[in-house]
This record gives C-alpha cells, sequence and structure tokens, in this order.
C-alpha cells in the first residue's frame, strides 16, 4: 500500500514537472513563431518564403505534440463542473470552421439544444477537435463531415462525428489509441490516444465505423 503510493506520488511529480517544461518551451517558441511571422513581411525569394513556412508548419506540428503530451500526462484533477454541452460543440465547430473551409469541406451538423454533461471543459473540447480535426484530414478533396448530438432514454448522451473520407480497414481500426500510431506524414498518432483516455476516464464509451473509401462514423456516449 504504502509502496503504491510512492509510485503514484512519483507518477504525479514526473506529470507535473513534464507539465512545467512543456509550458516553458512554450514561451520561446511562441516568440519564434512570432519573429518568423515578421520575416514574412520582408521582400524574400520565393525559396526563402517557403523555409519560413516550413519553419511555421514544423512549430505549429511541435505545439500540437506538446499539447497532446500535456493533455496525457495531466495528473488526474476530477474536474466535474456541469458543461453546456450544446453551446460547447456549436463553439468547437466555430473553432474547427476555418481549417474546414480551407480544406473545401462542409460540416453539417443536427444538435439538441439544452445538453448538459459533467466533466472538464477543456478535455470534452480536446476530444471533439481532435476528431474533427482527424475527419477533415480524412477527406482528400471535397467532403462533407456530419455532427450529430442527442440525448437518449437512459439520459446517456450521443455524440456523432461521420465523415467521408478515405476511411479504414480492421486492421486500422483496432490499432486506434495506441500511441503513435499514425498513417499521416505530419501525424503525431496521439490524437486518438488522448480522446479514448479522457473519454475512459469520464466512464464513457467510444465506438468506430469504417469502411475503405467510403468514410468513417465516431460514435461516443457520455454518461450525464
Ligand atoms: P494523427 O491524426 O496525428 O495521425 P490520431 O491519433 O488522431 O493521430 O489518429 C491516428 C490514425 O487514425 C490516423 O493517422 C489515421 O490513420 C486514423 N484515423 C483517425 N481518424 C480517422 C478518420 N476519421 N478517417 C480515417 N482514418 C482516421
Ligand atoms: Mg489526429
Amino acid at each position: 500500500m504504502r509502496q503504491e503510493l510512492q509510485k503514484t506520488e512519483k507518477l504525479n511529480v514526473i506529470s507535473q514537472l513534464a507539465a512545467s517544461v512543456a509550458h516553458e518551451i512554450r514561451n520561446p517558441m511562441t516568440s519564434v513563431r512570432g519573429f518568423m511571422q515578421l520575416l514574412q513581411r520582408e521582400p524574400l525569394t520565393r525559396e526563402q518564403k517557403r523555409y519560413i513556412d516550413v519553419s511555421i508548419d514544423e512549430l505549429d506540428r511541435a505545439q500540437e505534440i506538446i499539447n497532446q503530451y500535456l493533455a496525457l500526462a495531466k495528473p488526474q484533477t476530477n474536474e466535474n463542473e456541469i458543461i453546456n454541452f450544446t453551446e460547447l460543440i456549436h463553439k468547437t465547430i466555430d473553432i474547427m470552421h476555418s481549417y474546414s473551409v480551407l480544406n473545401n469541406i462542409q460540416i453539417t451538423h443536427q444538435i439538441e439544444d439544452s445538453l448538459k454533461i459533467k466533466g472538464s471543459r477543456i478535455e470534452i473540447q480536446q476530444v471533439l477537435i481532435n476528431l474533427i480535426k482527424n475527419a477533415i484530414e480524412a477527406i482528400q478533396s471535397e467532403g462533407v463531415i456530419r455532427i450529430m448530438a442527442k440525448m437518449n432514454d437512459n439520459q446517456t448522451i450521443t455524440v456523432q462525428v461521420e465523415d467521408n473520407g478515405i476511411g479504414m480497414s480492421i486492421k486500422q481500426i483496432n490499432r486506434l489509441g495506441s500511441p503513435y500510431y499514425s498513417t499521416k506524414e505530419k501525424g503525431t498518432g496521439l490524437g486518438l490516444t488522448v480522446c479514448f483516455q479522457i473519454i475512459k476516464q469520464m466512464g464513457g464509451k467510444i465506438k468506430i465505423a469504417s469502411e475503405p473509401g467510403k468514410g468513417t462514423c465516431f460514435t461516443i456516449t457520455f454518461i450525464t
């Protein structure tokens, strides 16, 4: 028991250290990104512009990895505020709007009013962002993403994110959620790992239906 406790404490110290290192790295990265953007305003050759674009992209990717790690390393907080889920989904769709338009993708939604959920706002939003981001990235040219949310008879809430993108084989589906599994050139393979962990912690469930070439549907059920 004592040993167990020490182990948990150690893990907590490691998580906290990881979190503070990540926070401290963020600031210099943000300033480097700012200077890169300033440089972009100078008269540059096409090649120099491309180098800066790549540098900014890579900084953004490093930032995303840090964010996902922070979510994974975070010690359990048991944050349990009651959240206006309907509003949170609409807000998240707004956040993802520019990324979807940039990729010629339309997001449609059917979200019931007054859905409420208990949990951490930041974590639930991270789940939604990761799923919508994956849906956008699964669509190669034009496409549609459908987002649905409703209350069930047994007082659970179902959220669905469906895309008509490249889809997945059974083998791929079985690998989802293991860290670093990514089929993308610039993927982190951490997005779904984070989603699975958050949903599990909340006592929720996640189901995946997918067909190669047709599309994918993620269904999450939250207890309220
Ligand atoms: P990343 O997006 O960085 O690759 P994720 O953990 O978010 O990492 O996703 C892991 C892998 O799962 C992706 O690389 C992709 O192969 C697959 N995947 C996830 N969502 C979808 C989707 N909606 N359609 C097709 N494949 C998906
Ligand atoms: Mg992802």
